[in-house]
């Protein structure tokens, strides 16, 4: 074989090689010559933009003839194809490098990018970016969905970095009031409330500082107004690929009017009506708390009965209304007569039950006593209209020593004593549980 034959075979099948080479790219590639003629071509191409064979039949076909054809097919809209095809033949002259999508009347989109080369002309790459354009829209909008969802609902989503500074915010205006520049980059923490009753944010710290997940925790959050947002709040921790702690995501939904209200069944549930006094079940609930405790404490309690002496006279004399803010009188001298920790609570009637803490048996006489001059000492105005009541009560008072076994009915029942053995002995006075009671034998 000739030398000149020899180059030619060698040119030949390094012709051979790049086309393979160029027919198994993902996209479709384009190469043409100064003069716009094209040099090259792949398979993916012509199947991208369906060029049907006949096109390819005298070899490959100059840029004007393709774009001709496009033209023809309504590959760039409506419009004389002949004009079309001038102005797509002046652009490519132009060989300015380029990035475009075009939508295939079959809908089909194609990334489109163009680079002149450095001796003329110029390679052309499409890419059938369909699916990720349609990857890209359901993100966009599922985003756009769960934006609203949020937006919609009284639900503030967050996220923080490991600092616990505000990361992301979606929702936090409508329900706090700050827009997400007045937190980004600011710490959660001091928006949060410690002191309010009902307020879980120590369970919070506790599970963020072990890096654990929490659901549903109670957290008073201060608004931008100053006021107070209750939200029930849920987080979780986001760790890196190697385990490290990046922060955490949350959902916080807004309970302000539940709590509110929740807080009022309360106060409906646990409270007399009449004196606002703890009622008979918070009583109880509290004296089973401070039996518990008293082991700890290795102090003891008390209760006292308090019975208003001769109650049914203000009622026969002034009427109902005078009877009611006498009792309402009489439960204040009881509460402000004794210390936080105690609890004065109404069981009914003109009949009022202390619970002494943390008390040692032989101060229980002071204290009851303290009490009943306080009410005896005191005038009660019942009605505007009329001269103060002096009115008087009657205590039974029983104690439980540290170690000492009781329980509530065994305890009111010997108050109950205590204070018989006080109205059989002549009212306005106390009695203690038992000493007190061996005076009046017929009572004990
Ligand atoms: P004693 O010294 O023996 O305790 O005499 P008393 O009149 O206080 O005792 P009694 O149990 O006979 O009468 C209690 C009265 O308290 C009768 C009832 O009408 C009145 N009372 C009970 N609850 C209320 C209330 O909520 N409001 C008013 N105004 N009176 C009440
Ligand atoms: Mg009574
Ligand atoms: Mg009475």
């Amino acid at each position: 074989m000739s030398d000149s034959a020899n180059d030619e075979s060698q040119r030949r099948s390094g012709t051979e090689i790049l086309q393979s080479i160029i027919d198994y790219l993902p996209s479709g590639v384009t190469l043409f010559g100064p003069d716009l003629e094209m040099r090259a071509c792949n398979a993916r191409l012509r199947e991208l933009l369906e060029f049907p064979d006949e096109l390819f039949r005298d070899g490959l076909p100059s840029l004007r003839t393709l774009l001709h054809f496009n033209a023809c097919r309504g590959e760039y809209g409506p419009g004389d194809p002949e004009e079309l095809t001038e102005k797509a033949v002046e652009r490519a002259r132009a060989m300015q490098p380029h990035v475009f999508e075009r939508v295939r009347p079959n809908g089909r989109v194609l990334e489109i990018r163009g680079t002149p080369l450095p001796k003329g002309g110029f390679v052309s790459i499409y890419t059938d970016i369909t699916e990720r354009r349609r990857a890209e829209e359901t993100v966009r909008h599922v985003r756009d969905q769960l934006t609203e969802a949020i937006e919609f609902s009284p639900t503030f989503v967050w996220e923080t970095d490991a600092a616990g500074r505000f990361t992301f915010l979606q929702g936090e205006e409508k329900l706090l009031g700050y827009k997400p520049e007045n937190l980004l980059g600011l710490e959660r923490e001091p928006f949060l409330q410690s002191e309010d009753e009902g307020s879980q944010l120590a369970e919070v710290r506790l599970a963020m500082a072990a890096g654990q997940p929490y659901r549903g925790l109670a957290l008073p959050f201060v608004r931008h107004d100053g006021g107070v947002a209750w939200l029930a709040s849920s987080a979780q921790p986001l760790f890196d690929s190697g385990g490290q702690l990046l922060g955490y995501r949350g959902v916080d939904v807004d309970v302000t009017e539940l709590t509110a209200i929740r807080k009022k069944l309360e106060q409906l549930a646990l409270h007399d009506s009449l004196t606002g006094l703890a009622n008979r079940h918070k009583f109880l609930e509290r004296f089973e708390l401070e039996l518990a405790r008293r082991g700890r404490t290795r102090k003891g309690l008390a209760l006292l009965m308090v019975d208003v002496d001769h109650f049914k006279r203000v009622n026969d004399t002034w009427g109902h209304l005078a009877g009611d803010a006498s009792l309402k009188a009489i439960a204040q001298l009881l509460s402000e007569g004794v210390r936080r920790v105690d609890l004065v609570a109404r069981f009914g009637g003109e009949e009022f039950v202390v619970l002494l803490t943390d008390i040692d048996p032989a101060s229980v006489r002071v204290v009851a006593e303290k009490l009943r001059r306080r009410i005896e000492a005191t005038p009660i105005v019942a009605l505007a209209s009329e001269a103060p009541l002096r009115l008087s009560v009657s205590i039974g008072a029983v104690a439980l020593g540290a170690n000492e076994d009781g329980n509530l009915t065994v305890l009111i029942d010997r108050a109950d004593q205590a204070v018989y053995a006080a109205k059989t002995g002549g009212r306005n006075r106390v009695c203690l549980y038992p000493e007190d009671l061996r005076a009046h034998p017929e009572s004990a």
